[in-house]
């Protein structure tokens, strides 16, 4: 999408930036099309050539030419020698280059935080991941765990250096702003994120997974889409071109707090009659008549895995699937997505047990709905979901003209400097 609001070629979601008025200057304009050109390549991954951008974008190719030299020029990105250019004469046969991150380019720092474990993973501009830390949680206490997030975050910081952009972190929590407001983690009740691990910006684990999809995973291009996180609860997200509806404080996107099944009882929310009473990991241990203690999601996988052999696997795993698909007919009626996402349980659950998830699902949509019901599909990023949402939310504030305003940071460019003079 545009600054405008309109879509910007075929099947690209680009996200819209505030800080992005009307370009009046010809300084404004090219800051502009830098972070268009910059974003695009973002979204690509690093796939589409020259052209293909310069198309895209609906750029001259002198204009897009002079945008590379100058976002190469500043170690943005590394133009790397592609395919053949199609649309320039055959004879010339000129290779066209494909803008790819640079070697020293810009770096998002993401944080995944789990209740039992939390993960660091830094990303390239392409979006390439690589994971830096894992580390469960033993006796520790919460407040220990974001003790060593931010020891972390420090070590890596000086790692990376200037090419640090940003730093993301998914927590397990619905939050308002940057505070956990109701996590499972009693310790981390009203915990700021940002007072604990300084200038991050935080999102929820479920709603950020559902971005990731609509960036890199199932739901790219989707104009309207649902996202459905399963795991001890159901979290989630609506996605409008791409970008999360997150209600009016950050904390939209709680399905599994919906009474969609029917029960009557209490649920650790607060609520009566919870749908991840039903659908969730509890459900599921309930369903084969486990105890809730342990690690849930494992044991949830466990009764997965088992349920081809076992009977009484296999009966848990059919109801709570129907119980699954059921909640997602009611989201369907109310949101009107195109396409339902799937990740953690919830893609496990559809694929070992289709059937019953579909049977679920039709059996409350409304029926002008079922002759064509909006899709579900399992997720393809699995547990990097959170991961490179977060990430996704650095490069949403970097790459816009006041983002790109700030590199490189003052000291590089205090060395290029340096290093032009002495040249
Ligand atoms: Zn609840």
């Amino acid at each position: 999408m545009r600054a405008d609001g309109k879509r910007e070629g075929r099947g690209t979601i680009v996200g819209v930036r505030r800080d992005e008025g009307a370009a009046t200057t010809s300084a404004e304009l090219r800051a502009h099309n830098l972070a268009r050109l910059l974003r695009a390549v973002h979204y690509g991954g690093g796939q589409l050539t020259r052209a293909e951008l310069t198309r895209q974008l609906s750029l001259a190719r002198g204009t897009a030419t002079v945008l590379v030299r100058d976002l190469a020029g500043r170690c943005l990105i590394e133009e790397l020698t592609g395919p053949v250019d199609a649309t320039v004469q055959r004879a010339r046969g000129r290779p066209t280059g494909v803008p790819s991150a640079h070697a020293r380019g810009p770096v998002a720092l993401a944080v995944d935080l789990r209740d039992d474990s939390f993960t660091v993973a830094a990303f390239e501009l392409t979006g390439r991941c690589t994971v830096l830390d894992r580390q469960e949680r033993d006796a520790g206490s919460g407040t220990g765990v974001l003790t060593d997030v931010a020891e972390r975050l420090e070590v890596r910081g000086r790692q990376f250096g200037d090419r640090v952009v940003g730093v993301g972190v998914a927590v397990p929590s619905p939050v308002r702003g940057s505070t956990m407001v109701q996590p499972t983690l009693t310790e981390w009740q009203d915990v700021d994120v940002t007072a604990a691990l300084g200038p991050v910006l935080a999102g929820n684990d479920a709603t950020l997974a559902g971005l990731a999809e609509a960036r890199r995973g199932v739901l790219r291009g989707v104009p309207v889409a649902l996202h459905l996180h399963v795991a001890t609860g159901i979290g989630g997200v609506l996605l409008a071109d791409g970008l999360p509806v997150t209600g009016a404080h950050g904390s939209a996107g709680e399905f599994g707090h919906m009474p969609l099944t029917g029960s009557d009882e209490p649920c650790r929310c607060g609520s009566v009659g919870c749908w991840e009473l039903d659908a969730g990991a509890r459900g599921l241990l309930r369903a084969a008549g486990r105890p809730e203690r342990g690690d849930r999601m494992l044991q949830a996988e466990q009764i997965v895995a088992a349920a081809g052999t076992d009977p009484h696997s296999g009966r848990a795993l059919g109801l709570v699937a129907r119980a699954l698909g059921r909640g997602i007919g009611a989201l369907v009626n109310a949101q009107d997505p195109e396409a339902i996402g799937l990740s953690g349980l919830a893609a496990l659950v559809y694929t070992a047990d289709p059937g019953a998830v579909t049977a679920g699902y039709l059996s409350t949509l409304m029926r002008f709905r079922r002759g064509d019901p909006p899709a579900l599909l399992p997720s393809t990023l699995g547990d990097l979901g959170a991961l490179t949402g977060a990430s996704e939310l650095v490069f949403d504030a970097f790459l816009t003209p006041r983002g790109l305003s700030t590199w490189p940071a003052p000291e590089q460019q205090t060395e290029q400097k340096a290093e032009q003079k002495t040249a």
